[in-house]
């Protein structure tokens, strides 16, 4: 397996990582502390085909491969994670289940805006009650005349407020089980479907996180997504696929944490000189480095064997296991090299620290990643 960038890749890398310094650095902590959720980025991001990076140019997407797509996800969380969160979310799981499930209809009429960025995507899959459990969801879709109807809720849902087309899944027939789980198309402005509480959140907070609610909400038999029924079953392949982004955010978010700790330790002089002179901070630096490395290489190898067009349960789920609880190591390392002014917010160390837990925790948790590897490693 070939896991060297070619020039184009190292292009891709040098045009996003020039954009984030440029146009996401200067805001991130006036982001994060007003919980802004920064939508005037969206359109700069679309023009650099960020919003439908791995869709076909046909649905208007940016036709790039999986590891293209970790190579933009790790360049924003490099420096926000938020935002590369967002693009993951929009990217990843509601535009990707339209592209993975949807009929060549629902594709023109709802991939092709979110692909060019005209519009933002949501996924609503956890409840309040129902989280690691996914399929003990209680939302409910009944099929009356023309139409089904939805009534429930969602919870932790990325864009369940500014989101201008949600993916939900519902139970259409309780008595199978994850069987009887379907996905559904829901816009913006559809009566009977609007945001609940927006959190306030520890990290990630420039990327809005809410509730959603179902009251009677009606939506045309065309808005069932994927077959009736199989909206569990899709689901698990949405993750697989989304799994390996959240590896990628948790590589360049561990990048970037690392970075900082290493430029700080060359500036920072006790004793007389660079703590990075010191050896134990060097054994953290070095060591971080490497466990850096090695996520990225899982994480590409997931991405190259979906662009392979192999499943990929398995290897998502190790590097998202991985590379996140690396990257929970590189953020604790980050604030100790920094010593007090990690924990300050004149530095980007204590923000690193708290965005990177959500990596360990969602599109599932390291539990259940544990869970996911044993059931494909273990027999029974
Ligand atoms: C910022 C943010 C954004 C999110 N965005 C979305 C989104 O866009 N769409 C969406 O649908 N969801 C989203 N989520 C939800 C996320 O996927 C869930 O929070 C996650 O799957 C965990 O579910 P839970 O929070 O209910 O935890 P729980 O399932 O209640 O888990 C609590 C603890 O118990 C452990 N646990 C549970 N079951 C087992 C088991 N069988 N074995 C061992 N340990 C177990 C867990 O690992 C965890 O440590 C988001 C969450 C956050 C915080």
């Amino acid at each position: 397996m070939d896991l060297s960038l070619s020039e184009d890749q190292q292009l891709l890398r040098r045009s996003i990582r020039e954009f984030a310094e440029t146009e996401i650095r200067p805001h991130v902590r006036e982001w994060d502390e007003a919980q802004h959720f920064p939508s005037e980025l969206l359109p700069k991001l679309a023009a650099l085909g960020l919003m439908g990076i791995q869709f076909p140019e046909g649905y208007g997407g940016s036709g790039m491969s999986a590891v293209d797509y970790c190579i933009c996800i790790e360049e924003l969380a490099r420096v926000d994670p938020s935002v590369a969160l967002s693009v993951a979310a929009h990217n990843g799981l509601g535009a990707a289940h339209i592209a993975m499930f949807g009929t060549e209809d629902q594709k023109r009429s709802y991939l092709v805006p979110l692909a060019k960025g005209e519009k933002l995507a949501a996924w609503g899959l956890t409840e309040a009650q129902s989280g690691s459990d996914a399929a003990a969801m209680r939302t409910a879709a009944v099929r009356q005349g023309d139409g089904w109807v939805i009534n429930g809720s969602k919870q932790f849902i990325t864009h369940g407020r500014y989101g201008d087309t949600m993916v939900v899944m519902a139970v259409t027939d309780r008595s199978k089980g994850n069987r009887g789980i379907s996905a559904f198309i829901v816009e913006r402005g559809t009566p009977g479907f609007e945001p609940g509480k927006k959190e306030d959140k520890l990290g990630m907070r420039a990327s809005e996180t809410s509730e959603v609610i179902f009251e009677n909400c009606r939506v045309p038999l065309a808005n069932l997504l994927g077959e009736e029924g199989q909206g569990f079953i899709n689901t698990l392949q949405v993750l697989d696929a989304g799994r390996i982004g959240i590896a990628a955010l948790s590589v360049g978010l561990a990048q970037g944490a690392y970075e900082a700790a290493r430029d700080y330790a060359f500036v920072r002089k006790q004793f007389g000189q660079p703590i990075g002179t010191f050896q134990s901070i060097r054994a953290k630096l070095v060591d971080n480095a490497t466990r850096i490395e090695a996520a990225r290489l899982l994480t590409y190898r997931a991405a190259e064997l979906k662009d392979e067009g192999q499943r990929t349960t398995l290897e998502s789920a190790m590097a998202k296991l991985y590379a996140s609880e690396i990257a929970v190591r590189a953020s604790e390392d980050g604030v100790q090299i920094h010593g007090g002014y990690g924990f300050v917010k004149d530095y980007p160390a204590e923000k690193f620290f708290r965005d990177v837990k959500l990596t360990t925790i969602g599109e599932g948790t390291s539990e259940i990643q544990r869970l996911v590897i044993a059931r494909q490693l273990l027999a029974s």
